[in-house]
């Protein structure tokens, strides 16, 4: 470990990009919240913001209107995020247009997930598009667009091996992919040594860590479970007994994601994309630990 006064964290951070994941709403009060979430993250300048697109295709309209008002209403440059799943390719080739039209230059390309959600068998759609790589290759012969695709530090629960995962990670990138975000992970040895061994097959692009707080540690753990994320013991002992008790819960859910991130910046790591899960504060106060500083935040001090 360097001495304190050499830890980059340590140091006034100049060079650090984020980026923010939303989920399309599905009431009118999930929407309000969302768009007190942007409108509070919006002023710290995120590289991108990009909004999901739910299993099975299941968010197509709502996505697309999330990302539309992003265009029309904010200075933000949004990604939309983009399936396989349950489309034929002149379906998924429409929706690319539909971006395109509405002034969106960036997509988060992914195979997705079968309806039923994460850990049932993917069939590709009859005349859709079978793989993400596939996909990668149809958005870029349909325009000039920066397409993000998916990584998975812990391997994809159904790769066979990590060296097989960052087989389809290189064929992703061979069929123009411009960066990859990871999948979430606690233990940051994941991330390290995925990146070495990325580097080492001859990938170049960026691989962005995907960060996601802990707001609720059983859900997160769940999901994590279905994803291939392993959940360190020491994060569990963390969260123990904290069931009902929201408030301590949140104090340990920033302490723990501070701890990730700034060790992340400790070993050369600047660029963050954000599971905000629609929720700003958390990582608000965050990207404020990553020196990030907003002109709000001048006025009001
Ligand atoms: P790919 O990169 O195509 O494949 C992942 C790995 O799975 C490959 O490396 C390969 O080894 C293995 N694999 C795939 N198919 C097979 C097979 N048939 N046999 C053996 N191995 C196989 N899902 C959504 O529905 N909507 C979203 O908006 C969304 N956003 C995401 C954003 C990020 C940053 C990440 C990391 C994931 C996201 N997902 C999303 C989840 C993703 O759709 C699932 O993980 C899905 O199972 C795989 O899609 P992919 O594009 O990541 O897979």
């Amino acid at each position: 470990m360097a001495p304190e006064f050499l830890r980059p964290s340590r140091s006034p951070l100049g060079n650090i990009n984020v980026s923010f994941e939303f989920f399309p709403p599905k009431t009118a009060e999930m929407e309000a919240s969302l768009w007190d979430s942007i409108t509070r993250l919006a002023p710290l300048e995120p590289s991108f913001v990009s909004v999901t697109y739910g299993a099975g295709g299941s968010t197509r309209e709502r996505t697309h209107s999330t990302v539309a008002r992003i265009v029309r209403e904010t200075a933000l440059k949004p990604a939309a995020h983009l399936t396989c799943v349950a489309a034929t390719r002149e379906e998924v080739d429409d929706v690319v247009r539909a971006y395109k039209a509405a002034g969106v230059r960036h997509i988060v390309a992914l195979r997705g997930d079968p309806v039923s959600g994460p850990g049932g068998a993917f069939e590709p759609h009859p005349g859709g598009y079978a793989t993400s790589t596939a996909l990668v290759a149809g958005i870029r012969r349909l325009g000039d667009f920066e397409v993000t695709v998916s990584a998975y530090p812990e391997k994809h629960p159904e790769s066979a091996t990590l060296d097989a995962d960052i087989d389809v990670l290189k064929a992703k990138v061979d069929a123009g992919a411009t960066r990859a975000v990871t999948q979430f992970f606690f233990d940051n040895a994941h991330y390290l040594r995925y990146v070495d061994r990325v580097r080492a097959r001859g990938i170049h692009i960026p691989i962005v860590p995907g960060i996601v707080p802990v707001q609720n540690f059983k859900q997160t753990a769940s999901f994590a479970k279905r994803t291939g994320a392993s959940v360190p013991q020491w994060l569990a002992d963390r969260f123990e007994g904290l069931d009902h008790d929201p408030a301590t819960r949140r104090l340990i859910a920033a302490a723990v994601a501070a701890e990730q991130v700034l060790d992340l910046v400790d070993h050369g790591v600047s660029d963050f994309h954000f599971y905000t899960m629609n929720k700003a504060d958390l990582v608000y106060a965050i990207c404020h630990l990553l020196g990030l500083r907003t002109h709000l935040t001048e006025r009001a001090a």
